[in-house]
């Protein structure tokens, strides 16, 4: 009896962290998502602006609101913006390879991926 109660309790409890492993997953995917989405409407935006020297290189929240205002961003992305905690900055100068966006609590691109591929086994 006992050893069967173990084993019911054993399934359950991999379920459960096959659920907060599978939410973990679209957690950064999204966050991921959207790092990738704010750093190609920065290059349209400092590509466009170049002759006026009206460009981004650091990001801050009123810029989000700005690249929306100014259609480089649908306006559904504001409400997506502070999902999960989500924190947006940048460093190093963004109008250059050099600087790049990141998540102040789910890390930058390169560590999103990663995380994102060790994920993605609990996918399904
Ligand atoms: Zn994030």
């Amino acid at each position: 009896m006992l050893c069967f109660i173990l084993v019911i309790a054993g399934i359950i409890w991999y379920r459960e962290v096959k659920k907060e492993k599978r939410n973990l997953y679209y957690e950064n995917m999204l966050c991921l998502s959207r790092i990738v989405t704010m750093t190609v409407a920065i290059e349209r935006y400092n590509i466009k602006n170049i002759d006026t020297k009206n460009i981004i290189e650091y990001l801050e929240e009123d810029i989000i609101k700005e690249l929306i205002e100014e259609k480089y961003l649908s306006s559904d992305f504001i409400k997506l913006y502070r999902n999960w905690g989500c924190v947006y900055k940048s460093h190093g100068d963004i109008s250059t390879s050099l600087g790049e966006i990141y998540c102040k609590k789910h890390g930058n691109k390169k560590e999103l991926i990663k995380k994102v591929n060790d994920l993605v086994k609990y996918k399904k």
